[in-house]
């Protein structure tokens, strides 16, 4: 029965914050990059590029920093947060114990624990589970229970074309992928499911990115003191009049294109998490959307196993078509069980 505790040493949650940061931040720095680009396309006739490049830049520069120190100052907070989670799942799994021990139906002895088996949950949503295995001691006999006394049975796999459950289960395991194959003995049906691996590229930037992103704690404490003045700055810069007028600009489009279906963000979290939910991915969360002119930006994260960027592409595009928001392409990435992606809106 060996366990392996969730909850690891401080480094580790530091590591993983300011990988968070990261990724962020380059996500962010990359739509802001974006929307300047697309602003200084649809430039009108008259209007002057230095100058809209220069006010650009500069709520590039403030929304860059607006994120660094939001994220520095949540830093101690989500740290506190993830380890008591993973400090409660080890207590969860330390002091549960199975709601009655079993008896052999062949022999009627009282059957003893050999395996118990964790099913943490990362989901707010979803309990935790635990799986005790029993064994009888007199004639082998073996059963399953979960804590709150539920039985586990094991469903026999059946051909999905002549329901046979007489199979040949395989896994191949490749460089790219791993396939796991069900063989019909009764009919020869081939059944596969193709898992892409996620091939971790050296990140050869991140010593520097990480740098330039997570604020040192000075410059959090000086962040803080200065918040009150930086904050009434946010919302000047953030305000939609602040720069253009955006609004005849928003209305014309409006009216050029009117089979896009214009979806606010509660609508578009709606759509999304019903999507996602219906091809089965989970844990899925949205950031703080993030408003420029007249785009929104927010960040979307799965996590789940064997999740394929390609995949996930045609669905989030499919589901997104004729809307007026969409995938960032470039901005889909996969790590270690987690896939990310920003969705812009106009
Ligand atoms: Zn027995
Ligand atoms: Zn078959």
């Amino acid at each position: 029965m060996s366990y392996t505790p969730c909850l690891k040493d401080r480094e580790y949650y530091e590591n993983r914050y300011d990988r968070m940061v990261v990724t962020h931040c380059r996500m962010t720095e990359r739509s802001l990059d974006n929307t300047i680009q697309k602003s200084l396309s649809e430039m009108k006739e008259g209007e002057d590029e230095k100058s809209i490049r220069a006010v650009d830049e500069c709520i590039r520069t403030l929304m860059l920093y607006f994120e660094k120190w939001q994220l520095a100052l949540d830093r101690d907070k989500t740290i506190k947060e993830w380890m008591e989670s993973d400090k409660e799942r080890d207590e969860f799994y330390e002091n549960t114990q199975p709601k009655r021990h079993p008896y052999c139906i062949k022999c009627n002895t009282e059957m003893r624990i050999i395996e118990k088996i964790p099913y943490l949950s990362y989901d707010k949503k979803e309990r935790h589970r635990i799986l005790f295995m029993f064994k009888c001691g007199i004639c082998d006999l073996k059963r399953a229970f979960y804590n709150d006394g539920e039985e586990f049975r094991h469903e026999k796999q059946k051909c999905e074309k002549c329901q046979s459950t007489d199979l040949k289960s395989e896994m191949i395991d490749q460089k790219k992928q791993t396939i796991y194959r069900d063989t019909c003995n009764s009919c020869g049906y081939v059944k596969e499911d193709i898992f892409e691996k996620t091939i971790e590229e050296e990140d050869l930037n991140y010593l520097s990115d990480r740098e330039k992103y997570v604020l040192s704690e000075k410059e959090t404490g000086d962040y803080r003191e200065a918040q009150v003045s930086l904050n009434q700055l946010h919302h000047l810069v953030t305000s939609p009049g602040w720069s253009k007028d955006w609004k005849s600009d928003d209305s014309t489009e409006e009216a050029a294109t009117p089979q896009i279906k214009k979806l606010d963000f509660p609508d578009l979290k709606e759509l999304i998490t019903k999507v996602l939910k219906k091809h089965k991915y989970k844990d899925i969360t949205f950031s703080n959307p993030v408003v420029f002119r007249r785009w929104v930006n927010v960040e979307l994260s799965i996590a789940g196993k064997g999740l394929e960027k390609k995949a996930f592409l045609e669905m989030i595009q499919e589901s997104l078509e004729n809307t007026n928001w969409k995938v960032d392409e470039k901005s889909i990435l996969v790590n270690l069980g987690i896939l990310q992606c920003k969705l812009e809106g106009s």
